[in-house]
């Protein structure tokens, strides 16, 4: 089952407004209208966010699901290849999707549930930041 499925799974009314795009009532407030917009990436990520102003983690946890959930294949697949002639937006897409990384394994750390892979994860998030950091600085 993908990422947005599993979301869709448990959002009611969830109206599909275009390819790998939904809105739905967002279950974390009282919402009237539909407000959760839910978008599936090309790689099978998903993403939430509320026009009420929830935060993803208590539309997550409205639903029963975490943040790994919004993940269709284990983090290690997600490890886009850094190398040189970055465009701006490939720069902004790999710290979004370092940072997305980096927020899920503090999830995970606060509850206690760090793997020795994910603090190998961790590290190499925060290496490739800092890289990342050095090429915007290149320019
Ligand atoms: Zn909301």
């Amino acid at each position: 089952m993908s990422a947005a499925s599993k979301v869709l799974d448990r959002c009611a009314g969830a109206k599909q407004t275009g390819a790998g795009r939904w809105i739905a009532r967002c279950p974390a407030h009282d919402d009237k209208s539909p407000s959760l917009s839910i978008r599936e990436n090309d790689d099978g990520r998903c993403l939430l966010h509320c026009f009420g102003g929830c935060e993803t983690s208590d539309v997550l946890a409205a639903i029963g699901l975490s943040f790994a959930d919004l993940f269709d294949k284990p983090l290690e697949h997600h490890l886009p290849p850094i190398r040189g002639g970055f465009s701006a937006r490939e720069l902004l897409e790999l710290n979004a999707h370092e940072a997305t990384v980096v927020s899920l394994l503090a999830e995970k750390a606060a509850a206690g549930s760090l793997t020795e892979d994910d603090i190998k994860r961790l590290t190499q998030a925060a290496a490739r930041l800092s890289k990342a950091q050095v090429l915007v600085h290149g320019r």
